[in-house]
């Protein structure tokens, strides 16, 4: 490969501090038809504010239930918290382009750049100045792959919070390193399912070894804070709240494109739970939904958990315990876990309902790719771009090149913008296995699939 010069437009663009988004931007204020209500799985009516305040924090409740305000203020201690890290660079692929020799611009948003790894932290600083706010002590979450985990033991630990972190087995055995950041950060963590919590003990009980999974580590923290004098729970991707703090990142690709003069044709993310894709597409799903601008917007799913792709749209239990609200959504169903040699992290049997909506609505695409070309992705990015990606940003940069080479296929100079989550540090082993070329794809039978869902909760059309 030749070595590029005169470049002609600025490889990074940076906004300045004080141009930090003032308001996180909610896409369901512009959204005609709303993501359906959550459901009290109990009654199957509508949740109230005051069951969900029990898990809650107050205010994280306000904004899980507003669909109506389209600006809502960063507080000013989140806003300076924002920046010891942001705005984070829009940042030109150069290199790649010229790798893949594609007409196409690729632009991708970099979020790994602190010390938790990924836009994670955008939501766990927020949700810990709430519950600081209301005089809280304690919060309870749980972590799979650990970046969630570890940026709540960061906001917690600046707010002085005792963080409680449910790690899934697996990964805590897998990444001890991960284990260890939380625990420099003050938070206590332990391996889930545990002897700590009676979800814990049921769930060991009847799956003797189980290596865990998210669905079970949300229960047993959940748990935890219902039994703690001043806790509540937090959760860093799915819910309305999630999305709507993540909204700091297409806010400031939207004032950085501006800079540049540039309007995407293609926005990509990779979709777990759905909330960097939320925030990343937040602007211009909102010009999308106000019939001012088209953009095509691509969610990208691994194949071996492909909620959108291969998924139901129906009200679904949010936990393994059954313990959280319903919420309608494309899953998997709440028992369907992930085949082992799935190393791509977003592992999550559902989906945000407001994406979800969107999705169904046809305003968003969706696309399921197989590990290994993932990693092959992620294997060319890490050489031409330098950053080694986190396997689920490898996600979107599958799909980012795949557009890009389409362009290259039809010569059309398209924009292309995609999200680069997070970095890869920890993912070392699933690398390992790439690497060797040990990696394989296993996508789940239709027989497995058609198992979960015929556990579905049964809810009448009305709900
Ligand atoms: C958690 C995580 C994701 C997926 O979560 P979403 O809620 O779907 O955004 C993607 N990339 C990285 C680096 C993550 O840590």
């Amino acid at each position: 490969m030749n070595i590029r010069t005169g470049v002609e437009a600025p490889y990074k663009t940076y906004l300045a501090e004080d141009e930090l988004p003032k308001a996180w931007y909610n896409i369901r204020a512009d959204m005609k038809k709303k993501p359906a209500p959550m459901l009290n799985p109990a009654t199957l009516k509508p949740v109230t504010a005051e069951e969900l305040e029990r898990v809650f924090c107050r205010e994280s409740v306000r904004q899980e239930f507003d669909d109506t305000t389209p600006q809502i203020p960063i507080p000013q201690p989140i806003r300076d918290f924002y920046r010891m890290y942001r705005p984070s660079p829009l940042i030109r692929a150069y290199f790649l382009e010229k790798a893949l020799g594609t007409p196409a611009k690729l632009y991708y948003k970099f979020e790994g750049n602190n010390t938790s790894g990924s836009h994670k932290l955008n939501s766990a600083i927020a949700q810990a100045y709430y519950a600081k706010e209301q005089g809280l002590t304690d919060v309870t979450t749980e972590t799979g792959a650990g970046q969630w985990g570890t940026a709540l033991s960061m906001a917690s630990a600046f707010f002085g919070l005792k963080c409680h972190v449910y790690m899934v087995k697996c990964s805590y055995e897998q990444k001890p390193f991960r284990r260890e950041v939380m625990r420099t950060y003050g938070a206590d963590v332990t391996p889930s399912p545990s002897m700590t919590t009676d979800i814990g003990k049921k769930i060991n009980a009847e799956h003797p070894g189980t290596t865990g999974s998210l669905g079970c580590a949300i229960s047993e923290a959940v748990e935890r804070a219902l039994k703690l004098p001043d806790a509540r729970y937090l959760l860093g991707s799915v819910l309305n709240q999630v999305c709507l703090h993540q909204s700091v990142i297409g806010l400031e690709t939207e004032a950085a494109l501006k800079k540049l003069g540039e309007k995407p044709d293609v926005i990509i993310g990779c979709a777990g739970g759905g909330s960097n894709l939320s925030g990343l597409i937040a602007p211009f799903m909102g010009e999308k939904l106000r019939g001012e601008e088209n953009y095509r917007i691509i969610a990208v799913e691994p194949a071996s958990c492909p909620s959108f792709t291969r998924g139901r749209y129906a009200y679904d239990f949010c936990d393994t315990g059954r313990v959280c609200p319903l919420q309608k959504m494309y899953t998997l169903g709440s028992s369907f876990i992930p085949s082992p040699s799935h190393a791509g992290g977003l592992r999550y049997h559902g989906m945000s309902a407001m994406l979800s909506e969107l999705y169904d609505q046809g305003l968003i695409e969706a696309r399921a790719v197989e590990q290994t070309s993932v990693f092959e992705a992620a294997t060319t990015f890490a050489r031409t771009e330098g950053t080694l990606p986190a396997p689920e940003s490898a996600h979107a940069i599958r799909a980012a090149i795949d557009e890009a080479l389409r362009c290259k296929a039809e010569n059309k100079a398209e924009t292309i913008v995609f999200g680069l989550t997070g970095t890869g540090y920890f993912d070392m082993v699933a690398y390992g296995r790439y690497n060797d070329g040990a990696m394989d794809d296993f996508p789940p039978s239709d027989e497995a699939l058609a198992e979960s869902f015929a556990q579905l909760p049964e809810v009448p059309a009305a709900g």
